[in-house]
């Protein structure tokens, strides 16, 4: 079986929560529960003009990586509505060769 990872640019997330949603209503899960949950660390700052504000987005054991979805070569479906296109679902060995562009990303293997 082949291994399914997310890659999150925590660069680029606004916090929105579309991931949530998308997956709640794309999996029909309970009020409060969902594939992916989003934190927000801080504001607060560590110095003048330097600010700690980022947004976590994380896979729960719920995220079955949208293998049906993905079956059909459509996208999992809170990458699909992350306007900010920083979340990707696909397989690790692809998404581990983003991992060298840039700082704040993180790579989990859901499966
Ligand atoms: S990959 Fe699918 S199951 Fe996992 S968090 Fe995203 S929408 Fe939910
Ligand atoms: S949809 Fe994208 S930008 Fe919005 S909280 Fe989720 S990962 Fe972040």
């Amino acid at each position: 079986m082949q291994n399914i990872g997310m890659l999150i640019d925590y660069e680029w997330c606004s916090g929105c929560h579309s991931c949530e949603v998308a997956c709640q209503m794309e999996h029909g899960l309970p009020v409060g529960q969902t594939g992916i949950s989003v934190t927000t660390i801080g504001p607060w700052e560590i110095e003048e003009d330097s600010w700690q504000y980022t947004n976590i987005a994380i896979p729960t054991d719920q995220c079955d990586g949208c293998l049906d979805r993905r079956a059909k070569g459509k996208l999992a479906s809170c990458a699909h509505h992350c306007q900010a296109k920083c979340l990707h679902v696909g397989p690790l060995e692809d998404l581990v060769a983003h991992l060298d562009a840039k700082p704040n990303q993180a790579l989990y293997r859901l499966m």
